[in-house]
Parts: structure tokens; C-alpha cells; sequence
């Protein structure tokens, strides 16, 4: 398959529509990634939508890949949340409008925008108080009974149709979702200028909060992983300071293990009063705990990661050292925007996340690449 206009190879540097498209015919193919079982992956050409009136069809240029789709690719559920196959995975994607229905007046053919990936009932009581993130009746792209966006040709809302700046590559619009779930935890944390932020795990998401924290002026961005390989990746990417994540001993009482390690910490990052913003990317008990024994007294915690559903965690220090604790989950309004003005501005750079792209029909070994570990964001060319 030929490379579409506007679609760049390789990752990180690259740029972006060269001549503006003139010929908007909707014709080829509309492959599709279907996952049809457990670790099983067909690629299917399908029709291409109809666009329906207040709609977009979208001709797919990128879809970053995450951690709920390799979950679906991998187990076929997300805790409780099963899918049924068929079913199409992707849910982080960009493209290039082809065509528009009766009613749009937001967007027209030619305009790159990013794909919103939530489609909230608009009826229900959250919706009506404009807490489309609380929607009871959501659908979500790639979330169960909604096929994602890993084909060629998509038709949305064109309210879910956000407009990109044209100095964006396709690489960099495939990481715009994660981006707007970052600047969601930003938000919940209240993360302020100046403030010392300690971000644990340096996975894709928590690389995201880091480079977040920088834009919005963090003092210090610390950030603790297991992995080597990931800190170095992170002191060059956004991290001021990085350590190695240390678990106390089976027999050891973690509580007082946590509130020397957060001491050592908190000296060597120079937070003589405590850390001001914890975010926790990992669900995993230990760095929870140290988490809470790093904060200041008020300081505030954010649960973003999907880990362990169930941890010992302590809740005594959260009481007495009034602690403001939140979950954040889904990305509410205007964090696209946002996401996308950090990007245009420069203030955020995402390509150096994007360590490998596949094509389309090669989606399960991006699934297998983003299961390894060992990239960080990996990215699909819808088109090829
Ligand atoms: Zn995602
Ligand atoms: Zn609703």
C-alpha cells in the first residue's frame, strides 16, 4: 500500500503535508484489524461508511496503541469490562476529513483532526449537569459493543472531530488521547506552578503527566520505576530527578520502609516539606504507599493507574495528614483542546515517545510490541 498524502514514515521528526489535498473521492479499501478471539487478529475489508448527517468521515492516518487494547488483544477484558469478538480495537486516532453530512458547520474536507473517543448519551443525569465523563449509558471507542477506529475510514460525530494544527505529523497525533488523559490527571491533581510532583511509573502515561508537570512550571518532576531503561528514558524526556522503585522485604513493616525511603527522597529532591503532587501510574501497592508517605501535609494524589483492584493502603496517614485523594480516568472537556494547544506551542513534545510505528495490517505485532515493554508508545499507519 502507498503512502497517502500527508503520512510520514519513520517516527519522531517528521513533517506533514506538503501540497493541501484537492481530491476528496472516498474510494479503496477500508481494512479493518478485527480481533476475532484471544490473541487472535484478522485483517477484514469492510465498507466504507455512509456519513450520516452531523457526521464526519474520517480517512485514518494514525492510532496510537494502549494498554486496554493489548488488555482486549490479550485476556479479551479489562477487570469486569468484556468484550465480545468480533471487535475492533483502537481508540487514540487522527485523520484527515474526507467528507462531512448535513449539519456540520465545525469542520470541512481537508481539515486533520484528532477523533474524540467518547460518545456520552447526552440524556442521562451526569449529562445533562455536563458531566459527559460521568455519562451512565457511555459508549467509548474500542470499549466493549463500539468497534474502535484500526481501519482506514471512520465516520464520527463531528463533535468528536477535533481540528489539528498542520505543523503536527501523524505520529504525534496518535499520542493526543493519552495526552488529554494527562492533562485530566493535571487537573484533578491541581498541579500548580512551582510545586514538587513525583509521577510513579514511567510508562507511556506517566512520561505524558511528566512532560505535563514541565509545561505547567513543576518545580521538580520525579519519577521512580523499576525499570532502568525507562528512568533513563525519563530524566532525558522530563524528569528532573529519577530512583529506582524499591518493595520492602515480605517480613518488613512496609509502612516504616516507606517513610525512610520518602525521607532519603525528599531530601535529595530538596522538598523539605513533602512532595506537593503524587500521581500514581502503576496500581501497584508499594509505590501507592511510598506515594502517600512522600505528600506533604494537604498535599494531593491522584490514582491513574490500572493496577491491582484491591491494595493495603494507608489510610491513617490520609486522614491525619489531610490528604486530598482523587481518581482520574477519563478525559473531560476541552483536555484535547488543550492537549493540542501544549503540542502546537511546543510545550509538550510527544515524538520522542514514539518508538516504533507498524502498519495497519501488521496491528498484532504492534499489539505484541506494546506487550514487551520495551517501547514506549507505539504508533499504527492507518493506511498502510
Ligand atoms: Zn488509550
Ligand atoms: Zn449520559
Amino acid at each position: 500500500m502507498t503512502l497517502s498524502n500527508g503520512y510520514s514514515k519513520g517516527y519522531g521528526h517528521t513533517h506533514i503535508d506538503a501540497e493541501p489535498i484537492t481530491d476528496f473521492t472516498v474510494d479503496g479499501t477500508n481494512l479493518h484489524c478485527v480481533l476475532t478471539g484471544i490473541e487472535e487478529v484478522v485483517v477484514e475489508d469492510r465498507p466504507i461508511p455512509e456519513v450520516g448527517d452531523n457526521e464526519v468521515l474520517v480517512k485514518v492516518m494514525s492510532t496510537g496503541i494502549c494498554g486496554t487494547d493489548v488488555s482486549y488483544y490479550s485476556k479479551g477484558r479489562i477487570g469486569t469490562s468484556v468484550i465480545e469478538q468480533p471487535h475492533v480495537l483502537g481508540h487514540e486516532s487522527s485523520g484527515i476529513v474526507y467528507a462531512v453530512g448535513t449539519g456540520v458547520d465545525t469542520v470541512q474536507p481537508g481539515d486533520r483532526v484528532a477523533i474524540e473517543p467518547s460518545l456520552p448519551c447526552r440524556d442521562c443525569r451526569f449529562c445533562k449537569e455536563g458531566a459527559f465523563n460521568y455519562c451512565k449509558h457511555e459508549k467509548y471507542l474500542a470499549a466493549p459493543h463500539t468497534d474502535g477506529t484500526l481501519c482506514q475510514w471512520y465516520a464520527c460525530p463531528a463533535r468528536n472531530a477535533v481540528k489539528i494544527p498542520s505543523n503536527l505529523s501523524w505520529e504525534e497525533a496518535g499520542c493526543i488521547q493519552p495526552l488529554a488523559i494527562a492533562i485530566q490527571v493535571a487537573r484533578r491533581a491541581d498541579l500548580r506552578p512551582h510545586s514538587h510532583v513525583v509521577v510513579l511509573g514511567a510508562g507511556p502515561l506517566g512520561l505524558l503527566c511528566m512532560a505535563v508537570a514541565r509545561a505547567y512550571g513543576a518545580r521538580t518532576i520525579t519519577t521512580l520505576d523499576r525499570s532502568q531503561e525507562r528512568l533513563h528514558f525519563a530524566r532525558a524526556y522530563a524528569a528532573t530527578h529519577t530512583f529506582v522503585a524499591r518493595s520492602p522485604e515480605p517480613d518488613a513493616d512496609a509502612l516504616e520502609f516507606h517513610a525512610r525511603f520518602a525521607e532519603y527522597l525528599t531530601d535529595v529532591i530538596g522538598a523539605e516539606d513533602g512532595i506537593d503532587v503524587v500521581i500514581d501510574t502503576t496500581g501497584a501497592e508499594a509505590p501507592i504507599q511510598l506515594g502517600i508517605a512522600l505528600l506533604r501535609t494537604g498535599g494531593n494524589f491522584v490514582q491513574a493507574g490500572l493496577g491491582a483492584p484491591l491494595v493495603s493502603f494507608p489510610i491513617l496517614q490520609v486522614a491525619t495528614k489531610e490528604i486530598n485523594l482523587s481518581g482520574a480516568f477519563h478525559y473531560t472537556a476541552r483536555c484535547f483542546e488543550d492537549g493540542i494547544d501544549l503540542l502546537e506551542r511546543g510545550l509538550v513534545d510527544v515524538r520522542p515517545l514514539v518508538t516504533k510505528t507498524f502498519g495497519l495490517t501488521e496491528s498484532e505485532e504492534a499489539f505484541k510490541a506494546v506487550r514487551s515493554g520495551h517501547e514506549i508508545k507505539v504508533v499504527i499507519r492507518n493506511q498502510d
